[in-house]
């Protein structure tokens, strides 16, 4: 089962790649481990295109290593802090997209402005308070942002996504690029239109409704 669930962190970084959401070895994709308190992570420095299962390393939570040759990914801390924090979660995906980055560059939340949006990534996409690459601080920030929701905007730096299995959680990733697109072309003039609230605030119980049945 964990030589799949490699398999399948290696699959979804290789498609991050391939789809331009990261350049270099930037990014990192995870799964959380069958053990207590244990997660499968991309390597830091290999070549996606030459990266297979083998590669992919096991550690705790904390970053301490488990299993694998490979030096865990220096955003270790952050996967680990929020498996920790969201028990329902099942794969991280953090990843440099364009035009989400440059809404994390700007510091502003992608608002709740497509019903797609908020039943399947639970509302707004948020910003964290901005802390340095790999720091502790940046692990908290980002788990206070994400709150219940399945994507968020790390300030000046990237998306950071999650899902059931490491494809889920990449889907979520082009998502969030999508609205971060769509967002900065409805409003590059003023006149761009929410959704109302007291749908949000439906699609926010459906999102919650779903969310209970995957993890049931
Ligand atoms: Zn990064």
């Amino acid at each position: 089962m964990d030589r799949d669930l490699k398999r399948a962190v290696v699959q979804a970084a290789r498609a991050m790649f391939s789809e331009g959401l990261v350049v270099g070895s930037a990014g990192n994709v995870s799964a959380r481990a069958a053990g207590e308190g244990a997660m499968h992570i991309t390597p830091t420095r290999v070549p996606y295109l030459d990266l297979t299962p083998e590669h992919i390393v096991t550690v705790t939570f904390e970053g301490d290593p488990i299993e694998g040759e490979g030096l865990p990914s220096s955003e270790s801390l952050m996967h680990g802090a929020i498996y920790a924090a969201r028990p329902d979660v099942g794969s991280v995906v953090h990843a440099h997209p364009v035009h989400a980055s440059a809404m994390a560059v700007r510091r502003e939340a992608i608002p709740a402005f497509v019903d797609e949006q908020v039943v399947y990534l639970g509302g707004a996409v948020e910003v964290s308070t901005y802390a340095p690459a790999a720091s502790e601080e940046l692990a908290e920030n980002a788990v206070a942002a994400l709150g219940e929701r399945r994507a968020v905007l790390l300030a000046n730096h990237g998306t950071l996504t999650v899902g059931r299995d490491p494809g889920d959680a990449l889907e979520v990733t082009r998502l969030s690029e999508r609205l971060a697109q769509i967002w900065l072309a409805a409003s590059y003039r003023a006149g761009a239109n929410l959704l109302p609230s007291t749908i949000v605030e439906a699609e926010v119980e459906l999102y919650r409704m779903m969310q209970n049945e995957g993890s049931a």
